[in-house]
């Protein structure tokens, strides 16, 4: 989910744990499609009169009073949305199953494929705005799943609900009416304008106004389409990293490795120190190899504390956090560009014994838990409220303790004796 430049609603709805609610991808696994939310005869009129009110500061906005009555017409809130804005993860995911569901083998080798389908335009791309081809596909992979995964949720729908109902209503009020210049400049179709709750859409994931502000026409259609149109969000997408102060001559960072028992005088990403005092303290790559003693500064991420993988991350990485505000982000797109460079993944281990699982692993324990008789919906890789039931019931079972819904590699290897077992 986009939501850069937004400080406050990223520290509200990110946070800097790791929820369920970080990508269009999980959140659209917690939640269930709408069938048409039941909206009653009250609630209906207490919205049409907040949208008559709303009227004169669209139109104060740049919304024609043509494209206003066009799209509010017949308009009904979703009741369920304002309740996003509060919700509270169920758990916090481990950065380990974090990553292992958003940088999996199948999604380096569709990232792989669509580097050389979109070879030529990425080298424009590159180009013009001085951001590479893995990094632009590796952010398209991350926010969407290369334009698969987009949200499904109508976004007028839920931005004026938001505009009328919770404690957000001026913000969302000013992405309800970038919506509307959107459709009246006719860069989108209305009835495809759907993405996630909070209202960031298309292939890029971009709020309504940052679509705004960087959404470029790469393809020179005469329309910036990034629902439909893979140029487009390639180019938008670097626009945006080259406004964040993308720097063409380095890295995002990389993965390092600590002396024995060194103790860093800072971590985390904005306190930065230069290179040359990393590497006098004796930080070396994680393969062993040297670093450049350079002034460039350099922040030391210790995602899951002195012992698991360590990185130190340059301004780049910065570049990526704005795009999407939370490091375990940035570190899924920084992570997945170097795999699509041809890197390896990770030197060091997370520091746990029952490591998370990729997408495909996720598919096959749903498909596991489904022959042992769980109604556990569709096997789609997303582990959902009724697969984690699935889940605590069958750790309770095996005695694999915590028995909880965390779906990890003890319960897979479990469930896949049995199936070998007559
Ligand atoms: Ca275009």
């Amino acid at each position: 989910m986009h939501i850069a430049g937004v400080a406050s609603l990223v520290a509200t709805l990110m946070t800097m744990t790791l929820t369920t609610m970080g990508t269009t991808q999980a959140q659209e696994a917690a939640v269930a499609p709408a069938d048409g939310p039941v909206v009653s005869p009250a609630q209906l009129a207490t919205f049409k009169t907040c949208l008559s009110g709303l009227r004169p500061q669209a139109i104060a906005a740049g919304v024609s009073s043509a494209t206003f009555d066009r799209y509010t017409a017949g308009l009904q809130p979703d009741p369920d949305v304002p309740g996003f804005l509060d919700r509270q993860p169920e758990f916090t995911t481990p950065i380990w199953d974090y990553l292992a569901g958003l940088v999996d083998d199948e999604r380096v080798a569709d990232g792989r494929s669509l580097l050389t389908e979109h070879a030529s335009t990425l080298s424009q791309v590159q180009s013009r705005y001085g951001v590479d081809p893995a990094t632009v596909v590796a952010v398209w992979g991350v926010e969407s799943n290369y334009g698969r995964n987009t949200g499904k949720r109508p976004l007028l729908v839920s931005l004026s609900t938001l505009s009328c109902e919770g404690r957000r209503q001026a913000f969302f009020r000013g992405e309800f009416f970038a919506t509307l210049r959107i459709l009246q400049d006719g860069d989108v179709d209305a009835d495809k304008l759907t993405g996630s709750w909070a209202g960031a859409f298309g292939q890029t994931q971009f709020m309504p106004s940052t679509f705004r502000r960087i959404a470029v026409d790469f393809d020179g259609d005469g329309r910036r389409d990034l629902i439909g149109n893979a140029a487009d969000a390639l180019g938008s997408t670097a626009n945006y990293l080259n406004k964040s102060g993308w720097r063409t001559d380095q890295p995002w960072g990389y993965e390092v490795r600590l002396p024995v028992s060194y103790t860093p005088p800072v971590t985390g990403r904005k306190s930065k120190r230069p290179l040359s005092a990393w590497v006098r303290d004796g930080v070396v790559r994680a393969d062993g190899s040297a670093i450049a003693p350079t002034q460039t500064s350099a922040g030391l991420l210790l995602p899951a504390g002195r012992n698991g993988p360590a990185f130190l991350v340059l301004g780049n990485f910065d570049a990526i956090y704005s795009y999407n505000a939370a490091e375990s982000y940035s570190l899924a797109i920084a992570l997945l560009s170097d795999r699509l460079r041809g890197g390896h993944g990770l030197v060091a281990k997370w520091p746990t014994d029952d490591p998370g699982l990729s997408r495909a692993e996720r598919r096959e324990m749903q498909t596991l838990l489904l022959v042992r008789g769980h109604d556990i919906g569709a096997v789609d890789g997303m582990i959902g409220s009724k697969s984690r039931t699935a889940i605590e019931d069958e750790k309770r079972q095996r005695g694999i303790s915590p028995v909880d819904g965390r779906a990890g590699h003890k319960l897979l290897e479990s469930l896949r004796g049995d199936a070998v077992t007559p």
